[in-house]
């Protein structure tokens, strides 16, 4: 079923103090005034994982992720973290091919590839990011550019794997840059990616896949964003390190 999803990327921010109350925070707000279907998933830093998840504890709605996952599945690799690992841990999403990891950790295609059998294979649902660069948008061939990234991150599951695949659309030029895509833009390159997994896996598959948009979204931009039929939710950066701004998000629906 396609799920409405709002997943909060903290990425290198937060002491565990922080990280703590904002999780409190969020938590109380989302029980006093959150009702609709929409789901919360918290990405901390690793160290966070713990902690975080025994606040949440049974909270109704609430999810927990990692930012990342190693491609290999155990052994000599020093600072890297498995999915069994993050699984065993009680987490429950893992962000796959951020822009950041593709660009700083020069993660490859065939890297991000592999990282999603190894969440798949450990139970961890996927959230895999694509988008395109600004060079990439003026010259007008951003479409074909992500579509390529979800055929070779992607396009090699079985039917079965790729349902439990959520997706994010993330234009490397809306991040952090308080530059936001125009909800015209994210419907278009969503409506193009859900017709691109239809190609592969059928018309019932791409209907029940969940595309957020990721990008400068915040409570300003998110209604009208999330008011695009295939807009399923956000991947949130800084809006989702303050408690009221991340929780009118997950309302906007
Ligand atoms: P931003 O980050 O909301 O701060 O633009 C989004 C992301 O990188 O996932």
């Amino acid at each position: 079923m396609r799920k409405k999803i709002v997943a909060g990327n903290w990425k290198m921010n937060m002491t565990f103090e922080e990280g703590q109350t904002l999780t409190s925070e969020i938590l109380n707000i989302m029980k006093d005034e959150h009702s609709g279907d929409a789901i919360a998933v918290l990405n901390p830093p690793l160290p966070h994982i713990f902690p975080v998840k025994k606040l949440v504890g049974e909270a109704k709605g609430v999810f927990i992720g990692a930012q990342n996952c190693s491609d290999k599945e155990a052994g000599a690799f020093t600072g890297e973290v498995s999915a069994k690992i993050l699984a065993s841990f009680g987490v429950q999403y893992v962000i796959i091919g951020h822009s950041e990891r593709r660009e700083y950790f020069k993660e490859s295609n065939e890297m991000l590839a592999a990282k999603v059998k190894l969440a798949l294979a450990n139970g961890l649902i996927p959230i895999f990011c694509c988008g395109e660069s600004l060079e990439i948008r003026t010259a007008g061939t951003h479409e074909p550019n992500v579509k390529f990234q979800l055929t070779e991150g992607l396009f090699d599951l079985s039917p079965e794997d790729f349902a439990k695949i959520v997706i994010a659309y993330e234009p490397i030029w809306a991040i952090g840059t308080g530059k936001t895509a125009s909800s015209e833009e994210a419907q278009d390159m969503h409506a193009a990616l859900r017709r691109h997994v239809a190609s592969k896996y059928g018309k019932d598959v791409a209907g029940n896949t969940s595309i957020l948009y990721g990008g400068s979204c915040n409570p300003k931009n998110a209604q009208e964003l999330f008011s695009k039929p295939d807009v399923d939710g956000g991947l949130i950066g800084g809006a989702s390190l303050k408690s009221r701004d991340f929780v009118d998000i997950i309302k906007s629906f």
